[in-house]
């Protein structure tokens, strides 16, 4: 309770922060890219992670308004980046189905992205399952129009949720990210290595890219490669970090393919 009475003013107080966690192209191992992971420092309790405070964010309404403090950040960051590098500024931005049913979301965002001059194609969703299942028809709908600004979307946490085949087939989304759970034990004998397989089989058949997160080892990385995975995330390649510590990641040779950040 005395948790979310902090989390009410804790964006005007400027006590929220972003992370950058790189996703790798897995086959090049370059560069593709980072997930926005969002981090709160409260004078009171200290560091309270996501996984805590987003859970009650979404139940007590706050969700939309740090929401949109994360969006605004982000698109502010693939501007500064836009500005120094010229291209390659990819970042995904995390969703919950609040913010989503929010009729005003799309124009909103629209106006944000034209006033700091940033393409849509430099911006990604990751959406769970979960919100999305909520309610079908309002998500393809605002799918279509997120994406009609040239937004991408990542259907998260992919394996975990309730998403039928068909709801799969009438959603236009543009990737499933596969949730680590499966990624853990990939490589183990009676693991999920043919589950995997089997979902990239599936994503292949609906034009859909295939990211892995949670990747950790040597052996899984090589594994999911093989599997044909396009894109890794995990502490194996890099940790969430702040944007100082992500140019300084950037600048080591071998990351970056050609002209970006
Ligand atoms: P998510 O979107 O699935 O994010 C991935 C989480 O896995 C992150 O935790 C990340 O730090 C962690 N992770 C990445 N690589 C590895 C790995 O190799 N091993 C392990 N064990 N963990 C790894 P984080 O930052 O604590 O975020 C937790 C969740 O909080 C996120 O899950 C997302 O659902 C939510 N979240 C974070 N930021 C935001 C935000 O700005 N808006 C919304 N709506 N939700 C957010
Ligand atoms: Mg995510
Ligand atoms: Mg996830």
């Amino acid at each position: 309770q005395q948790l979310l009475v902090e989390l009410h003013h804790a964006a005007d107080l400027g006590q929220l922060s972003l992370v950058f966690q790189p996703k790798l192209d897995l086959r090049s191992r370059r560069y593709a890219g980072a997930e926005v992971l969002v981090r709160w420092n409260s004078p009171v309790f200290g560091a309270v992670s996501p996984g805590e405070f987003i859970p009650i964010a979404e139940d007590a309404g706050l969700i939309r308004s740090i929401g949109k403090w994360v969006l605004r950040e982000a698109v502010r960051s693939i501007a500064t980046c836009q500005s120094r590098a010229g291209s390659g500024c990819r970042l995904a931005v995390n969703v919950s189905a609040a913010q989503l049913a929010s009729e005003t979301f799309v124009s909103w965002l629209e106006h944000l992205l034209d006033a700091e001059g940033v393409s849509g194609s430099c911006l990604e969703l990751e959406i769970t399952e979960s919100a999305l299942m909520a309610s079908t028809h309002v998500a393809a709908t605002r799918l279509s129009q997120l994406r009609a600004l040239g937004v991408s979307i990542t259907l998260d946490d992919f394996g975990t949720g309730y998403s039928t085949f068909s709801h799969l087939r009438q959603l236009p989304i543009d990737a499933i990210k596969i949730a680590p759970d499966f990624i853990a034990d990939v490589n183990a004998a009676a693991g999920s290595g043919r589950l995997v397989a089997a979902m990239v089989t599936m994503a292949r058949a609906l034009d859909l890219n295939v990211v892995a997160e949670g990747i950790e080892t040597d052996v899984q990385a090589a594994f999911l490669t093989r599997l044909g995975c396009d894109v890794g995330q995990g502490y194996l390649f890099a940790r969430p970090m702040d944007n100082t510590a992500l140019e300084a990641w950037l600048r080591t040779p071998g990351r970056l393919a050609g002209t970006a950040i």
